[in-house]
């Protein structure tokens, strides 16, 4: 559900209450007398349902702006500037609410985590971090350290992350992943510690995918193949939808050892769990090597027949090009050709959150920030 629509939905409940209550209030004055702000509610609702948000907006705001008092209706209106880019009226809610009188700590602690959020939005980092050092100074609130992370997070203030989680005696499950990202990022500019980050990153969130991912990478730069293949499995173990992510790097822990385990039967054992086309490239390679090209072609066609797919047609065709007349290779080529067009133009990962698709593996989403949530799309033109 995109956000708008959750903020939307959250107006609708409270405009709701505020129609309901303003009824009863005028219905004890005058029984004849037509609510004056109804009608914006159910213009706004007609637009929403018509699929208009930016007019459905413009009514609820007006709505909101009418009702200062309740904090709560406040809160909403700023958060609903703030999405739509206009930080400063945020800003000015959230000042104005800060001044009020007899605020309670908690309202306080909220309207600074708003506030703090409307600086970082607005890239004012200095700003936010110093008011949610105080903030966290007071009570370490989960939400402004989560916040208090991304604005270092987005300025690679990676040691800062580090520290201060180690100051604190609980994290969030976010949190921790945004520690072990620090660590992460603090393991690949300094090759010699390397280690020393991991480790500390384990102790935060041993099952993060890209720690395992991380460490592999860390056990590969040593030529430490077998350690890097026992990340990756347990990479493999925690999530096996990330076989293709983690090939290339298998491919190279059979590059850097000599050892019993056979590269082919590891894979026709993923193969069998999760028959993805990165596997099935990489065993086409191993099956012409030992077997030749007939078997090669048998593997790909029975492959193709349980699973269709363009990139598996390519392979196919890639096998036929140069085995025929020249005429039919002509032909072959031109199919090859129209189909790596279409797998190209196909994106290659998604976010299983919020599903933004891109072409390029991110750890943490771009589109709603979650970590760990990109995973490489399954179907008739990727994997
Ligand atoms: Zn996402």
């Amino acid at each position: 559900m995109p956000d708008w629509l959750i903020f939307l939905a959250v107006i609708l409940l409270l405009g709701t209450g505020w129609i309901i209550g303003r009824y009863q209030t005028l219905f004890s004055f005058s029984q004849s007398s037509t609510p004056p702000r109804s009608s914006q509610l159910f213009k706004g609702l007609n637009y929403l349902i018509n699929e208009q948000p930016d007019q459905a907006i413009h009514y609820f705001v007006n709505m909101l702006e009418e009702d200062s008092e309740s904090i709560d209706l406040q809160m909403v209106l700023a958060k609903l500037f703030r999405k739509q880019g206009e930080i400063d009226r945020a800003i000015i809610i959230h000042q104005r609410l800060l001044a009020r009188p007899n605020l309670s700590d908690t309202s306080t602690l909220r309207i600074h985590i708003e506030l703090a959020q409307n600086f970082y939005s607005a890239g004012l980092y200095d700003r936010a971090e110093q008011l949610l050092l105080e903030t966290v100074a007071k009570k370490p609130d989960v939400r402004a350290i989560q916040l208090l992370f991304s604005v270092w997070s987005d300025q690679q203030e990676w040691l800062k992350i580090i520290n201060q989680a180690s100051s604190l005696k609980t994290l969030s499950e976010i949190s921790r992943m945004q520690v072990v990202a620090a660590c992460c990022e603090m393991a690949e500019l300094n090759d010699e510690d390397a280690f020393t980050y991991l480790d500390k990153a384990e102790r935060y969130k041993p099952n993060s995918l890209l720690l395992n991912y991380r460490y592999s990478e860390a056990y590969l730069g040593e030529g430490a193949g077998r350690k890097a293949l026992k990340s990756l499995r347990k990479l493999i173990s925690l999530d096996q939808s990330m076989i293709p992510i983690a090939l290339p790097l298998v491919k190279r822990c059979f590059e850097s050892a000599l050892w019993g385990i056979n590269y082919r039967t590891l894979l026709e054992d993923w193969f069998r769990v999760q028959p993805s086309m990165s596997l099935v490239k990489e065993l086409l390679i191993l099956i012409i090597q030992e077997e030749g090209e007939d078997s090669g072609k048998l593997f790909l066609i029975e492959y193709l027949k349980t699973h269709p797919s363009i990139p598996g047609l390519v392979q196919l065709v890639n096998l036929h090009v140069n085995s025929g007349h020249t005429q039919e290779s002509s032909v072959l080529c031109l199919v090859r050709e129209l189909c790596d067009q279409m797998v190209d133009q196909e994106k290659k990962f998604q976010c299983q959150k919020c599903g933004y698709q891109t072409l390029k593996m991110y750890w943490q989403c771009p589109g709603c920030r979650s970590w760990e949530s990109v995973k490489p799309v399954y179907g008739l033109n990727s994997e």
